[in-house]
């Protein structure tokens, strides 16, 4: 199944406690289409660049299988910049400087040849236009997911929440769930975000894990323990991607899916955190995708009898 991914794409300024890189390929899209492109074949992205925009970047993301008739190149204007500084634990980040530059004014446009796409990822962006491209695709995919951030939750809150009658999936962080719901415990805010429209919530705890909400069931998925963070820029989107193109790749959107899905977003997230930003999911071999699903499944497996 054909796989749209919409979302920024950006030139990113990083420093972690381990070091400082510059010019790095980010953006939500490119993290999420990278890593959906290990796990389904028919990755489309639509996004926009400017001139500043590395050239061989692009081509990248082509030799991943990845389509990129969608990106936008505005030959006059810069693109979307943001530079992130992770404090000591790595847990927690500022944003030093988001430059929406070409973003600003980005009126995204789906190209005939992604109409047919069964499944979409809504990157973190303006809810509004997160609802326009939803209205621009001819025929509704089979499931649209949405990922958001505390930012539109502060700024565009009614535009979010109209967006959020629009989606079967929302994945944010435990911090955002909690704002969006105005409640203190995860089960609680999950009834009430999916009252608003997402039939499935994710909730991601970054070294803690994911939750995966769907009606009354819950599921738990671990983050690895790793030995090594060197950056976890662009984690959760990686995350994402790993669980939509897992989605993709099976057309398969039972709850009992959705877990192995998380499985798969949770292992190729615990790859990108190991480098500085997406140069990890890079060059992964589907042997490394294969070998860390399989130290999940060790990590939680044992064997029990109740007494
Ligand atoms: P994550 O660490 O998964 O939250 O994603 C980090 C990526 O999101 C970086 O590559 C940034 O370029 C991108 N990003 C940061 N802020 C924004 C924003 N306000 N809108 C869209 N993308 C953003």
């Amino acid at each position: 199944m054909s796989l749209l991914v919409v979302g920024s794409i950006a030139i990113d300024r990083i420093e972690t406690p381990f070091g400082k890189s510059d010019n790095s390929i980010g953006g939500a899209a490119t993290y999420i289409a990278l890593s959906a492109s290990y796990l389904t074949s028919k990755v489309n992205v639509v996004g926009v660049i400017g001139n500043d925009y590395p050239v061989d970047y692009l081509p990248l993301l082509q030799k991943h299988g990845i389509n990129t008739e969608g990106v936008q190149i505005k030959k006059d204007e810069k693109s979307f910049f943001w530079h992130g500084k992770y404090h000591n634990d790595m847990n927690t980040r500022e944003s030093l400087a988001t430059e929406l530059n070409v973003f600003m004014n980005f009126d995204p446009t789906i190209p005939d040849s992604y109409q047919d796409c069964s499944y979409l990822l809504l990157g973190n962006m303006a809810p509004q236009l997160q609802q326009k491209v939803i209205q621009r695709l001819k025929k509704r995919p089979k499931l649209v997911a949405m990922d958001t951030m505390n930012f539109w939750i502060d700024t565009a809150l009614e535009d979010l929440l109209k967006t959020l009658k629009m989606v079967d999936v929302l994945s944010i962080n435990d911090e955002e769930a909690r704002q969006l719901s105005q409640e203190y415990s995860l089960v609680k805010a999950a009834k009430k975000i999916m009252s608003l429209g997402p039939k499935f919530l994710i909730i991601k705890k970054g070294e803690h894990g994911a939750l995966l909400f769907h009606e009354n069931q819950i599921f738990f998925a671990p983050a690895l323990p790793l030995e090594d963070v060197f950056d976890p820029t662009g984690a959760g989107d990686t995350f994402a991607g790993g669980f939509i193109g897992y989605l993709a790749n099976t057309n398969d959107n039972s709850f009992m899916n959705m877990k192995r899905a998380i499985i798969h977003g949770s292992a190729m997230a615990s790859f990108c955190v190991e480098k500085f930003g997406p140069e990890r999911l890079i060059n992964l071999k589907q042997s490394d995708i294969k070998d860390r699903v399989q130290e999940f499944i060790d990590l939680v497996q044992f064997d029990i009898s109740i007494i």
